[in-house]
């Protein structure tokens, strides 16, 4: 797959270049057919709560994050859902993390066609995936309560699953996983919307940084014992951990106000 059809425009010195650059990855498979349209969209919303943290891991996405791997790795039966937009900004790490804590990979999709299925099983696979559900006739089982097409899923999956990782869910569906009695993880950088406020635990983060993130810590955690595991999933409270957020994004605006927000420009 051509991934670097697009990006020899993108100046080595350009000061936004990494977010070209990862637009350039959604727009790449969106070509290929795998990122819907409606994904590039919801990629800007993203963005922009992305510029209002400052574009890095924030603390309180750092400690979601570990609390996310600890839910994971004392799981049952975890599995992580993929969508179009995950299968192109991370399709390795995200294979990588479920590697490291033993989850299944499913495709989940809102705008679900058979072709759009395929294309990212093969993006996993082409990633080192093993195997992927949610495909065609694996999708038999429904989520009630919900009417959109991301209600399909796999009865080996999302549907007996304990624990549920949706990189950029849906509101809807987040509410509908959490009344089947799911711990749902959420990675999603808008801390206001129904999805963050709906998961056990959200992580306020741009899934190109917290997906890594949560691979190191994978590798890091998993000589845990399983008590201190539990006790770091224990510990968590996501009201408080989004109230922490918030409050950066507040501080960090107060920063700016306070500092002056133009550029400088000097004559020469
Ligand atoms: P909800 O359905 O939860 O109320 P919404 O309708 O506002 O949310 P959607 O369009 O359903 O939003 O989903 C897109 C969400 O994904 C947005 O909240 C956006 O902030 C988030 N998002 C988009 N791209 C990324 C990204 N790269 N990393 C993390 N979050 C992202
Ligand atoms: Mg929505």
């Amino acid at each position: 797959m051509v991934r670097d059809s697009h990006t020899s425009w993108i100046p080595p010195n350009h000061p936004r270049k990494e977010s070209l650059l990862i637009r350039e990855r959604l727009v790449d498979g969106f070509e290929e057919g795998y990122v819907a349209a409606q994904g590039l969209i919801a990629h800007g919303r993203g963005e922009c709560f992305d510029y209002l943290i400052g574009e890095s891991s924030i603390s309180s996405a750092l400690t979601a994050e570990r609390v996310a791997v600890a839910a994971l790795l004392t799981a049952k039966h975890p599995v992580i859902s993929v969508n179009g937009n995950t299968a192109a900004l991370v399709p390795k790490q995200i294979v990588e993390l479920a590697r490291l804590v033993n989850a299944k990979l499913e495709v989940n999709l809102f705008y679900r066609t058979r072709e759009r299925e395929e294309l990212i099983v093969r993006v996993l696979k082409e990633s080192g995936a093993e195997e992927v559900l949610g495909v065609g006739d694996d999708a038999s089982c429904v989520i009630p309560e919900l009417f959109s097409e991301r209600r399909r899923v796999s009865c080996r999956g999302i549907y007996t699953a304990d624990v549920v990782l949706v990189p950029l869910e849906d509101g809807d569906r987040t509410e509908a996983l959490r009344r089947m009695g799911k711990t749902v993880i959420a990675i999603d950088l808008n801390p206001l919307s129904r999805t963050s406020r709906a998961a056990s635990i959200t992580i306020v983060d741009n899934v190109v940084r917290a997906i890594p993130n949560m691979v190191r810590f994978a590798d890091e955690m998993r000589t845990m014992s399983r008590d201190e595991l539990i006790s770091i999933v224990k510990g968590f409270n996501n009201e408080e951990n989004l109230r922490a957020a918030l409050m950066f994004i507040r501080d960090r605006l107060t920063e700016l106000i306070n500092k002056g927000i133009t550029l400088e420009f000097h004559k020469v």
